[in-house]
C-alpha cells in the first residue's frame, strides 16, 4: 500500500444519548480531545459503558458527534457518511457475507468502488497471502473457523486500502488461545501495512499487547493517555492504577522533599523514593504492584501473612500492614523461603518501583 499514513484527531467532541429508561439526556462521551499518530495502534479501553464503542462509531461516522470535529489527517470528516471516509471497521460479529465465498466476500468493496477486475483479482490474492489464507479462496465463509472468519473480516477491511483501520472487539468470539495468536497476527498485520489502528477491547492484556498507546476511558472521558508502559508504571489516578493489573493502595506520608526524591513514611517504615515535580510534604495514596516486593525476614514494612498459595509460576500472598490488604506475587517460588498463614515478616519493595499518585 502506498497511501500517505494518516492520523485521526477528536476536537472536544460530545455524544448525547437519551436514557431509554429515565428519558433523560446524558454524554456517553463528553467533550473528547486526543491526537491519533499516523502509523499507531492505539486501544480504547475502560469498563463497559465508559463510551469506548461510541467515540469509535463516531471515528467510522455509523454516529455523529453532537458537539465538536472528528479530522482524518487534515480534513475534517463530520459531514461524511461512512463509505466516504477513508476508514474501515472490523466487527466483532465478523459481518460476513454468508453466500459468498472467501474471494468474493474480500473482492465486495472494490466491486462496489468499481475497480477493473484483472485488479480486482491482483489485491485480493495479495491481502489473502498477507492474511495468511491464501488457497482458500473457494471456501464458502461458513466452512471456516472463528480465526478463519475473522482473517477474511480483516482482508476484506484491508483490501479497500483505507487509511485508519477501526476494530470492535474483534476478538471476542474466539477461544482464548486463538485470540492470543489472532492478536499476534494483528499487530503483525498492521505493521506490515504501516496503517493507523484504533482498537477497542475490555481485554487489558489485549491493549497491552497490541499497542503502541493506550487510552483508558471512564464515564465517557479520556481518563489517561499514554504507552502501556507509561499506563502501568505511571498511572494518574486510583482508577488507571486499578483498571490497569493489579494495584494495591497504601497511605504513606511525604517529608524531606529534595530534587526528584523524598522520604516517604508509611507505618513506621521510612524510604527515599522518586516523587513528582511540585510535590510537596502532606499524605499520598502509594501505588504498589503486587510483583513489586517481596516478604522478607526483616527490612521493610512490618507485615502479616493471611494466605499463601502456591500457583505453580508464582507463590500468591495476601499480607496485613496495619489494617491494610496488600496482594503479592512472588514469581519462581522454586528453592524460596515459602511464608505460611499467621507469620510475621516483612514486607520489602524496590522504593523506585512505587509510585505516588
Ligand atoms: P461495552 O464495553 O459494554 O461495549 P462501551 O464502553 O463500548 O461499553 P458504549 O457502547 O460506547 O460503551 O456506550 C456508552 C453509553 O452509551 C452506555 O451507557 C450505553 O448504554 C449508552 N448507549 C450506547 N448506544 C446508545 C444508544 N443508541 N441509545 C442510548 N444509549 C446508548
Amino acid at each position: 500500500m502506498s497511501k500517505m499514513k494518516k492520523g485521526v484527531r477528536l476536537d472536544h467532541i460530545s455524544k448525547i444519548y437519551q436514557d431509554p429508561k429515565t428519558g433523560k439526556d446524558f454524554y456517553a462521551v463528553k467533550d473528547t480531545s486526543l491526537t491519533i499518530e499516523p502509523g499507531s495502534f492505539v486501544t480504547l479501553l475502560g469498563p463497559s459503558g465508559c463510551g469506548k464503542t461510541t467515540t469509535l462509531r463516531m471515528i467510522a461516522g455509523f454516529e455523529s458527534p453532537d458537539e465538536g470535529e472528528i479530522y482524518l489527517g487534515d480534513e475534517a470528516i463530520n459531514a461524511l457518511t461512512p463509505n466516504k471516509r477513508d476508514t474501515a471497521m472490523v466487527f466483532q460479529s465478523y459481518a460476513l457475507l454468508p453466500h459468498y465465498n472467501v474471494f468474493d466476500n474480500v473482492a465486495y468493496g472494490l466491486k462496489l468502488r468499481k475497480v477493473p477486475k484483472d485488479e480486482i483479482q491482483k489485491r485480493v490474492m495479495r491481502i489473502l497471502d498477507l492474511v495468511e489464507l491464501t488457497g482458500m479462496e473457494g471456501r464458502m465463509t461458513n466452512q471456516l473457523s472463528g480465526g478463519q472468519q475473522q482473517r477474511v473480516a480483516l482482508a476484506r477491511a484491508l483490501v479497500i486500502e483505507p487509511s485508519v483501520l477501526l476494530f470492535d472487539e474483534p476478538l471476542s468470539n474466539l477461544d482464548a488461545k486463538l485470540r492470543v495468536s489472532m492478536r499476534t497476527e494483528i499487530r503483525r498485520i498492521q505493521q506490515e501495512v504501516g496503517i493507523t489502528a484504533i482498537y477497542v477491547t475490555h481485554d487489558q492484556s489485549e491493549a497491552m499487547a497490541l499497542s503502541d498507546n493506550i487510552i483508558i476511558m471512564n464515564k465517557g472521558v479520556v481518563a489517561q493517555m499514554g504507552s502501556p508502559q507509561d499506563i502501568y508504571y505511571h498511572p494518574n489516578s486510583e482508577f488507571v492504577a486499578d483498571f490497569i493489573g493489579e494495584a494495591n493502595f497504601l497511605k504513606g506520608v511525604l517529608d524531606k522533599m529534595d530534587g526528584d526524591h523524598a522520604l516517604l513514611k508509611i507505618e513506621g517504615h521510612s524510604s527515599r523514593v522518586p516523587a513528582k515535580a511540585g510535590m510537596t510534604p502532606g499524605t499520598y495514596t502509594v501505588v504498589l504492584r503486587p510483583e513489586s516486593a517481596v516478604l522478607a525476614n526483616q527490612g521493610g514494612l512490618p507485615c502479616e501473612v493471611t494466605l499463601s498459595c502456591f500457583m505453580g509460576s508464582y507463590q500468591n500472598y495476601h499480607v496485613k500492614v496495619g489494617n491494610t490488604l496488600v496482594k503479592l506475587t512472588d514469581y519462581n517460588p522454586k528453592n524460596k523461603r515459602i511464608y505460611q498463614v499467621g507469620e510475621k515478616c516483612c514486607l520489602a519493595f524496590d522504593p523506585e518501583s512505587v509510585h505516588i499518585l
